[in-house]
């Protein structure tokens, strides 16, 4: 039995394919990691919208890195985030853990 394929997390249309490793969406072309979609916890910014492997992001906030003396700015760009989902620090970059509430899709 095939299982069904998951709505497009950007138009959330169905018509979506598996290639490979991603699925593509045949109506806007999104595409994104198949063992993501498989997760059915999607992970979104402070606004609500679904943030995914590659976006990038500004920080509506000052966060402290766990364990380090660095702070992360508000304001400060990350581009290429990897959604890694997950609790409420779904979000990796550059090896932080980030808590999603605190970012904003750009
Ligand atoms: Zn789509």
């Amino acid at each position: 039995m095939e299982t069904p394929l998951p709505p497009c997390p950007q138009c959330t249309l169905d018509d979506v394919s598996l290639q490979g490793t991603h699925y593509l969406c045949n109506t806007c072309g999104h595409e994104w990691p198949a063992e993501l979609a498989a997760d059915e916890e999607l992970v979104r910014d402070a606004n609500g919208n679904i943030l995914a492997s590659g976006d990038a992001v500004v920080l509506i906030k000052d966060l402290k890195v766990k364990g380090s003396s660095t702070v992360l700015k508000l304001g400060t760009k990350l581009k290429g985030i990897r959604v890694v989902g997950g609790g409420d620090h779904a979000v990796e970059h550059g090896g932080y853990m980030l808590k999603q509430a605190f970012l904003r899709k750009v």
